[in-house]
């Protein structure tokens, strides 16, 4: 047979006819029908996916859960457990056949309270990928009730969507983790009788979603367009985590817990309650006190708190989380063949730094980049095969940079 005469045993086209026509045993397949054949092969993965997720999340039970965040996370014991047992919750949730009987389980929706940089948004990361769910991040302060300048709140559904590449079937199985809810708090505590269209607004407007609802979402963002085809996004399943730092808030827990306490040895009690983390006596009460409507408190029903970050904690988050930055700087120094390693006195001197600038996890990052940008300039395809970082190399890469810093400002 000539090589004109060949034809895709798919599609009968010629060979001359198609772009490109594969040899088997005893078949041919053209470029097209690999397409269309690809094409089916990933759209049965999408929906085999659906009971691999529900087999996953069977098999994951709360410790593992918190096993798996442990890999992640430092520190933060009280939260981790908690997450654990609403995340499993909330997936069996999802699993459980409706009519079966009249306990219907509600939703878990979480509501976590921390300094900023205490890991509030990772935990939320971490369970997406755990889950291997979408997950869209949110800032509340730029929500505002619809028909004002700001985004409404639908957009949280649009970040959902695209996260999940336009899958609604995974967008609604998804996790939203809503930043900074603590700004939408109402101003003041007489509900106001004008508008307070960042505040209360948002507020309610965001009830129906974490109740659960069909929601038309403008696939592109933006304003609600009428020429704009809408995708319906149903918000039952999904996962809502909100998270704040809600500054000021450990005021309102202390006044509470002394109130309480006259009677008993008060004083006393205030003098232990004020040298600790007031932030794990936190109650719903006290979100309430803060602003937040109480019917986004019941939206929320999962309430947990993230410490601060000690020294130990932030000496720990440079080294043992499964990506912790250090490893990742020696992974990138080993690919240019330089065996990278820090001493501890180093690194007690970046933690410190981190510490004294109140910079939080985020500073470490940005203060291990000073220390370490001119080697990983200066190193590749040089004859320099090591990098042994003291606490004096770190110092005078730092105060460099900070004189460097000085200048640029001068
Ligand atoms: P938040 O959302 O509370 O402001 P993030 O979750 O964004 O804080 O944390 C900022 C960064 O700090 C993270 O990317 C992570 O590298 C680090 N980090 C913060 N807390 C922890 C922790 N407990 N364990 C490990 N890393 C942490």
């Amino acid at each position: 047979m000539s090589k004109e005469e060949l034809e895709c045993s798919f599609c009968g086209r010629k060979k001359p006819d198609t772009d490109l026509l594969i040899a088997g045993l005893d078949a041919h397949i053209c470029d097209r029908c690999i397409e269309q054949a690809h094409g089916i092969v990933t759209e049965e993965a999408l929906h085999s996916n659906k009971s691999e997720l529900s087999k996953e999340l069977m098999l994951k039970k709360p410790k593992a859960i918190k096993a798996f965040l442990d890999q992640y996370i430092i520190g933060q014991e009280h939260s981790k457990r908690i997450m654990s047992v609403a995340v499993y919750n909330h997936y069996k949730r999802l699993l459980q056949i409706k009519g079966d009987d009249d306990v219907e389980i509600e939703k878990s929706n979480i509501i976590i309270v921390g300094e900023t940089g205490t890991g509030k948004t990772l935990i939320a990361k971490t369970i997406s990928r755990m889950l291997n769910v979408p997950l869209a991040i949110v800032d509340a302060t730029v929500l505002t009730e619809a028909g004002y300048v700001g985004e409404d709140v639908e957009s949280i559904l649009t970040r959902l969507l695209q996260a999940a590449d336009y899958n609604v079937e995974k967008a609604q199985r998804g996790i939203v983790f809503i930043d900074e809810i603590d700004k939408i708090a109402r101003k003041s505590d007489n509900p106001s009788i004008t508008r307070d269209v960042s505040g209360e607004g948002v507020q309610q407007a965001l009830l129906k979603l974490l109740e659960g609802t069909i929601v038309n979402v403008p696939p592109k963002g933006g304003r609600k367009h009428p020429d704009q085809k809408f995708i319906e996004v149903d918000t039952e399943n999904i996962l809502f985590i909100a998270g704040g730092a809600f500054d000021g808030i450990d005021r309102k827990i202390s006044k509470r817990l002394n109130l309480q306490a006259v009677g008993f040895s008060a004083s006393k009690k205030e003098n232990t309650l004020e040298r600790d983390n007031l932030i794990k006596y936190i109650i719903p009460k006290d979100l309430k006190d803060f602003g937040l409507i109480p019917e986004i408190i019941g939206r929320l029903p999962v309430l947990t708190y993230m410490n601060p970050l000690d020294k130990s904690t932030l000496r720990a988050i440079l080294t043992e989380p499964k990506n912790a930055i250090i490893k990742q700087y020696k992974k990138l120094f080993e690919m240019d063949g330089v065996a990278f390693d820090i001493t501890e006195e180093a690194m007690g001197f970046i933690v410190k730094q981190a510490v004294s600038y109140k910079l939080g996890a985020r500073g470490l990052r940005s203060l291990c980049e000073e220390v370490l940008t001119d080697a990983m300039f200066e190193l590749p395809g040089t004859d320099e095969k090591t990098l042994h970082v003291t606490k004096e190399y770190a110092e005078k890469k730092l105060n460099r940079s900070i004189i460097n810093k000085l200048k640029a400002v001068s």
